[in-house]
């Protein structure tokens, strides 16, 4: 299944279930185009792993990690399906595409082997870097962490419409950038989840992104992004100057 959060003309928040461009809840049935649609989560934390994917660490010149390398995303990064995020200051930006974890539960010190109880679904994420900032920070908050740095969606896919190779893939302006296949992970889902909860305290609705394959490249006022996960669908987001 798939679902949707979403606000209503009334203004409400609603999460429906999610079906060829249409939204229902509670009995009726909302085309999309006429309802804001929102995160599929709302997160305390987006947990980010780097360099999980090797062809990626290969292209940005960096070795792969014996134990999953970790930083943050807080709430004022998340943006929607159909945001336009403002790059900061006239930085060299570029796009990430990855596959985000939803946890269903709050959890703690999770083993391997149980971590798949945990995830509530997976949506499609876009890990918008400044470089320039990451690249003189050990703690990428400027990197990272600015506002619209994290589009999640555009919905909430359950674990079984995901395949264990699914494939992500990002393309600008119609144009394909990043295609690769979770299969390529270098630390699975089950030991990423093991691996963060041996350290903090997850809650229902926090993300995990999983890292981003190769294919990274600038992003430039007025550019179109879409992050295509199969089993998701498709995230979309526009880029602007200030
Ligand atoms: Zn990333």
């Amino acid at each position: 299944m798939h679902w949707m959060r979403f606000r209503d003309r009334a203004g409400a928040v609603r999460r429906g279930e999610y079906e060829d461009g249409t939204v229902s809840f509670g009995g009726r049935t909302y085309d999309v185009d006429d309802v804001e649609v929102l995160p599929p989560a709302e997160p305390s934390k987006v947990v980010c792993v780097g360099r999980n994917y090797a062809a990626h660490a290969e292209e940005r010149g960096e070795e792969v990690p014996d134990r999953p390398l970790l930083f943050l995303k807080p709430p004022n990064a998340v943006a929607s399906d159909g945001d336009t995020v403002t790059l900061p200051g006239d930085n060299y930006i570029e796009h990430e595409a990855e596959v985000a974890v939803v946890i269903g539960e709050q959890c703690r010190n999770v083993a391997v082997e149980d971590a798949l109880d945990v995830v509530a679904g997976y949506t499609a994420a876009d890990d918008v870097s400044n470089r320039t900032d990451q690249s003189q920070e050990k703690n990428w908050v400027r990197g990272k962490a600015f506002d619209g740095a994290c589009p999640l969606g555009p919905v909430l896919a359950s674990p079984d419409e995901v395949p264990h190779d699914a494939s992500v893939e990002l393309r600008v302006n119609g144009e394909t950038r990043q295609s690769s296949s979770i299969e390529h992970f270098i630390f699975t889902v089950p030991e990423l989840i093991a691996e963060i909860t041996e350290y903090m305290t997850l809650e229902p609705g926090d993300v995990i992104i999983t890292g981003t394959p190769e294919g990274v490249a600038e992003l430039e006022d007025g550019d179109s992004v879409e992050v295509e996960v199969e089993g998701v669908g498709t995230l979309s987001h526009d880029v602007e100057r200030r």
